[in-house]
């Protein structure tokens, strides 16, 4: 029996440790064949009963509930980071989007140090653009070793901003190397693990890593537009201020008084009130994760993207396609890109005729995210299947190629 048997997909499933996890997630049985879930997540069962408490509690208590609502950054933010980051507590806060997030941390590095900022010329539109802001030299750099020593050559680095895993192609960078070698030339490194978190296992502190911010709506299944979270090197936080002098991170928010004093630890990066409901509805996924164990959830989505990988290469690869993402299992996150020149329509084509949902990205990816604990290899198996089948008909022709708002 070979990978492209479908039976070898079920019998993948039938000896899979974390089968079981499926079923704590809120999956209709009419639903879509879901393989965006590292764009949004998919619900954990339990966020309808956090949500429900939440609601009593607002109802009940009315201003009261702030008693318990007021520690949630923190403490949703300690086991976040314990659970997925190789964080210490008290390094780790959840609040606002991964774009403001970004800000803070970096306004803040900045202050410390003179010298460049190193960006990849191909991140998130949104981490260019934002370093972009800050008045200071931006320097294209890979997230490499021998090309951060290269663009060092150039002048001195103040900070250099990496994804651990590429948004688009999904290669993943060496957390350890690439953190020493942004030390070795003077600069803070900022880790933007938004596709990594939740997907495969993170280390900040074994890596000795400065700054990192992250997205909970991904992989942790948080919710549509759920809070990011940032997390600070324990011994960096007395020398970093927030640009955001807001009253959350200062030292005492209720004492009113006439002058900002940021708060004690990571604390200080809080701006204003934080979102109490979507911020509840984190802890579940994270729950979740933190059972499952990420070394068991990387080992599995190590496998689903070698699945969909070899389907690739037996079946696609001959239509086509070309693998945008690394072959090597510790090269790549839980996503894997396919380019192709139609893709805008075989992805729409996807959705519109096989009810197939992965997403688009420009110019030429269809993208695939196989969260380990809402993903079967049968999922795997099938949407292959349903790429081949309908670029061999050609029925992809038959959709239009208009633009939408979200891809
Ligand atoms: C998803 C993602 C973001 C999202 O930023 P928000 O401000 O939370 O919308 C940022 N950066 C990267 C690399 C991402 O993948």
């Amino acid at each position: 029996m070979g990978v492209e048997d479908r039976a070898d997909a079920l019998a993948a499933d039938a000896r899979d440790p974390l089968a079981a996890f499926r079923g704590r997630f809120a999956i209709p049985d009419d639903g879509p064949l879901y393989v965006d879930g590292n764009s949004l997540g998919r619900p954990p069962r339990q966020v309808r009963e956090v949500a429900g408490a939440l609601l009593d509690t607002w109802e009940r208590e009315l201003v009261g509930g702030w008693e318990e609502w007021i520690g949630l950054p923190l403490t949703v933010g300690d086991h976040l980071g314990a659970s997925l980051l190789g964080a210490r507590p008290g390094e780790t806060v959840v609040c606002d989007s991964v774009s403001v997030n970004l800000f803070k941390l970096a306004r803040a590095a900045l202050t410390t140090r003179s010298g460049a900022i190193l960006v990849d010329a191909t991140e998130f539109p949104t981490d260019r653009w934002v370093l972009d802001g800050l008045d200071r030299e931006v320097r294209p750099c890979s997230p490499e070793p021998a090309a951060v020593a290269a663009a060092a050559g150039a002048g001195p680095i103040a900070l250099a901003v990496f994804s651990l895993v590429h948004y688009r192609s999904g290669a993943r960078a060496d957390l350890r190397a690439v953190t020493e070698a942004v030390h070795a030339a003077g600069g803070l490194v900022l880790w933007d693990l938004s596709h990594a978190v939740g997907s495969i296992a993170i280390d900040l502190a074994a890596a000795g890593a400065d700054l990192a911010v992250g997205c909970t709506y991904k992989y942790l299944g948080g919710g549509p537009g759920a809070p990011g979270f940032l997390w600070v090197r324990g011994d960096l936080l007395d020398g970093l201020r927030s640009p955001i002098q807001g009253w959350f991170g200062a030292a005492e928010p209720f004492a009113m008084g006439p002058a900002y004093a940021p708060a004690a630890g990571v604390a200080r990066f809080l701006a204003g009130t934080p979102p109490v409901v979507a911020l509840a509805l984190v802890r579940p996924g994270v729950d979740l994760l933190a059972e499952a164990g990420m070394a068991a959830v990387a080992a599995k989505g190590a496998a689903l993207t070698q699945r969909a990988i070899d389907l690739h290469d037996a079946w696609l690869a001959p239509l086509g396609f070309t693998l945008a993402t690394p072959r090597q299992p510790e090269r790549r996150g839980a996503h894997v890109a396919l380019a192709h020149p139609d893709a805008w329509r075989i992805c729409r084509a996807l959705i519109e005729r096989r009810r197939v949902i992965p997403d688009f990205r420009r110019p030429d990816v269809v993208r695939f995210g196989f969260p380990a604990l809402t993903t079967s290899h049968a999922e795997v198996h099938d949407a292959m299947a349903h790429l081949r089948d309908l670029v061999t008909t050609g029925e992809h022709h038959a959709v239009a190629a208009t633009a939408r708002r979200v891809t």
